[in-house]
């Protein structure tokens, strides 16, 4: 671990205090929060989403559930239908397992230190550090991709950030970096600073007060940091959907396996490696071991796409009448309002409110 220039250091968190102070001009509903169920309630649904999209949500779960016995309380199904179309579902699991938790074992009070919040479901150092620090205001450094990028850039950290050693590097540096007494306010600021001056593309450096001893911008590289030993490889996946209908029902399931989308909703599922044409899909033997046999086609829709972080999914959703009612195993049969009820993937409920 290289040692840190302690001139640099200190001009480094001066004049991010600085910022924080007088431009940071960010307004998100849950900045200065105090109260550790709306703080740990925004990071979570903050995690992987961008602050546009996380509002509407936090809004809407504050809304339904404005306190964590409400949140324990409610079924899984309610809570997952509200955290609908944010991705990403096992935080919505670790979130009611974690607010039950709290609300039974620990009468509904929060852990109040940084380790004792790292014990509960769903929460690891980033969202400790966050929640110890703006509600206890405890010395934690918040560590993310936008705070590497700033400490990259500024240090010139040339170590790869997604190895151990480099999330150790920049780990020691934001612990030196943090403003101890103002523990909450640093962390505020490091986060809105890279969301908004030290950009991933075209941070705003002529406007930056940082500027003067920042290593990427000295030498003209902000480009090149953070730097990353790897590219992730994206994944192309075909769903075809299979919604078959009986009077104005439709056969529906849950989803259990340990893949995307667990524990939501979706039509027969077979999924191809390639695209393909609605015909040989119709002619698969899933079908057939599902035991439908007999059917009218209705129709197909164009193929639609999902982007996920590591994946591309591409659907098509085939519309069949079965003629006789039959059991489908894993498979219930429920009526459109039924359906409103129950949470389904961001792409099947736009196909769904399209066509319903
Ligand atoms: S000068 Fe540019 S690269 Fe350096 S910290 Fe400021 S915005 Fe980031």
């Amino acid at each position: 671990m290289p040692g840190y220039d302690s001139e640099k250091c200190s001009f480094f968190t001066k004049n991010l205090m600085k910022w924080h102070k007088n431009y940071n001009f960010r307004m998100m509903p849950w900045k200065y929060e105090k109260n550790p169920y709306k703080i740990w309630l925004s990071e979570i649904i903050l995690q992987q989403t961008r602050v546009e999209q996380g509002t509407a949500y936090y809004n809407n779960f504050l809304k339904k559930f404005p306190n964590i016995h409400k949140l324990a309380s409610a079924e899984d199904s309610e809570v997952f239908k509200v955290w609908e179309g944010l991705g990403y579902y096992s935080r919505c699991k670790n979130l009611i397992h974690t607010a039950r938790y709290v609300s039974d074992t620990l009468k509904g009070i929060f852990p109040t230190t940084y380790e004792g919040l790292l014990k509960l479901k769903g929460i690891g150092p980033y969202t400790a550090a966050a929640i110890a620090s703006f509600a206890y205001n405890e010395p934690y450094a918040v560590l993310d991709g936008n705070v590497m990028r700033v400490l990259t850039r500024f240090f010139g950290l040339n170590v790869p950030v997604d190895t151990p050693e480099g999330k150790n590097h920049c780990s020691h540096l934001a612990e030196i970096l943090i403003d101890k007494k103002n523990a909450g306010l640093y962390n505020q600021g490091i986060m809105d600073f890279g969301a908004t001056v030290c950009k991933p593309k075209s941070p705003i450096c002529s406007a930056c007060n940082l500027s003067k001893y920042c290593t990427a911008f000295i030498t003209n590289q902000t480009e090149k940091f953070p730097v990353k030993s790897k590219k992730i490889k994206k994944k192309n996946r075909f769903f075809y959907y299979i919604v078959a209908s009986f009077k104005g029902k439709f056969y529906v399931r849950k989803r259990v396996e340990k893949d995307i989308w667990q524990n939501l909703h979706e039509f027969m599922l077979i999924e191809r490696a390639q695209k393909s044409t609605v015909d040989s899909v119709l002619h698969h033997k899933v079908l057939k071991a599902l035991g439908i046999e007999t059917y009218t086609f209705l129709f197909a829709s164009t193929h639609v796409k999902q982007q996920l972080t590591h994946q591309t999914i591409e659907a098509c959703f085939i519309q069949i009448e079965i003629g006789k009612k039959q059991h489908i195993p894993g498979f219930d049969l429920v009526d459109v309002n039924t359906m409103k009820r129950l949470a389904f993937p961001k792409l099947i409920k736009m196909w769904i409110q399209s066509m319903i």
